[in-house]
């Protein structure tokens, strides 16, 4: 029986998860601010604790968490761990156990990912020295995105220097599209085409067809697409150029375009929660901001139809797609016409689980089926290193 420990390393931040062989969760938690004053907060055998604790590294992150073990259980002894990486680029379409020369290209790759390759690639080294002799696995967001076809991952600039500078459509949020497509197909029973829409902080959408990515809304970077929390997704490039020439920096534009877009450039709050309360007092921003958000969405489920030929299922998941049904009922709304309706009563329950909210009769079923990255990250990590 393989115990697999998943870390899942932000910037400032790492989450990890212990599973065992039977795919059960021994303990969980999230260390917090990385860099200064910090703290853990660990679920085990004995329920959750916190602890505040100076953590100047991921190093010192792991150090706490194998402490914390020690301390309140359970034992942390990993056959394997697998790492969240975020960009593999166009050299890995599938998870790969880490050796020196993988670690290198990963570094390598944060050219084309600043943000987010850096901190999985802190995980790594810190786990590899914490846990000598202990298979790495990095599982990337990328990889499930590779069986895109040509026109769909190809963006229509200068040939030579896309193919130079690694220019095209990556595709992010690859092992949460992957995961519920594969719940998806269990619980109808085949594997068709389906449009799957991960809707957290980040956002994506996916058509995937017989179980393979077909194409989706991230692309280079995870700025494209959807409308997000902080990050606006679809933007002329032309707005860019305007604004550079204008005297922008390109730190401004930057931050413009990560931190001060999507429902926060258009409210002042990137969580949706806040955003449907403000539209319910009756703000009109908040309200437009709700419209550009479904309107966006439901340009892609349109897009996807059309590349799929057709819907066997519309997913939603993630924060917002498993939570609420105000944003499925926007998305869904006067798409009858291509067999999407929702059964009001199923899509107000709350549940747990894959579940169906549309009506039994419906032409396309609707559903919600809750994410697990950690999860499918495990089932990866495992099947590498299992032979
Ligand atoms: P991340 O992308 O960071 O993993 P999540 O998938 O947890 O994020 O999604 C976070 C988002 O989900 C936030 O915008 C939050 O407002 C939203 N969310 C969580 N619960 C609800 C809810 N009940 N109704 C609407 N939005 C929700």
């Amino acid at each position: 029986m393989t115990t697999v420990l998943v870390v899942n390393s932000g910037s400032s931040s790492l989450k990890y998860q212990l599973l065992d062989g039977a795919e059960q969760v021994l303990a969980s938690g999230l260390v917090e601010r990385i860099g200064g004053a910090g703290s853990i907060t660990h679920r085990g055998p004995g329920g959750e604790v916190t602890v505040a604790a100076d953590v100047p590294n991921h190093r010192a992150a792991l150090a706490l968490m194998m402490a914390t073990c020690t301390e309140h259980g359970p034992q942390l002894a990993p056959d394997v761990v697998g790492h969240r990486v975020v960009h593999g680029g166009a050299r890995f379409s599938a998870p790969v156990v880490v050796d020196d020369e993988v670690e290198a290209a990963v570094e390598e790759l944060a050219a084309l990912a600043p943000l987010h390759n850096p901190p999985g690639l802190q995980g790594i080294r810190a786990a590899r020295a914490t846990f000598p002799g202990v298979p790495q696995v990095a599982v990337f967001d990328t990889a499930f995105h590779a069986t895109m076809p040509p026109e769909a991952r190809t963006y229509a600039v200068d040939a030579d220097l896309a193919a130079r500078r690694g220019i095209r459509r990556y595709g992010f949020h690859g092992t949460s599209h992957e995961y519920v497509s594969q719940e998806t197909a269990r619980f109808l029973g085949h594997a068709g085409r389906f449009v799957v829409l991960h809707l957290g902080n980040g956002a994506s959408a996916c058509a995937v067809s017989g179980g393979r990515s077909v194409a989706t809304s991230m692309g280079l970077t995870p700025l494209e697409g959807l409308v997000m929390g902080t990050r606006g997704g679809d933007l002329d490039p032309g707005a860019l150029l305007h604004l550079l020439r204008t005297g922008m920096t390109v730190d401004e534009v930057d931050t413009l375009l990560n931190r001060r877009s999507g429902l926060a450039g258009l409210t002042g709050t990137g969580d949706l929660r806040d955003v449907l309360a403000a539209a319910a007092r009756g703000d009109a921003q908040a309200a437009l901001a709700l419209d550009v958000y479904a309107h966006r969405i439901r340009g892609y489920v349109g897009a996807y139809l059309a590349h799929l030929g057709g819907l066997d299922a519309l997913v939603f998941t993630a924060g917002v797609g498993e939570n609420s049904p105000e944003v499925r009922a926007r998305v869904v709304e006067g798409l009858g016409h291509l067999g999407l309706v929702l059964a009001p009563a199923r899509n107000e329950a709350r549940g747990r689980g894959a579940r169906l909210v549309s009506p039994d009769d419906a032409a396309v079923p609707v559903l919600v089926v809750p994410t697990d990255e950690e999860l499918q990250i495990a089932r990866h990590a495992r099947a590498v290193t299992a032979g």
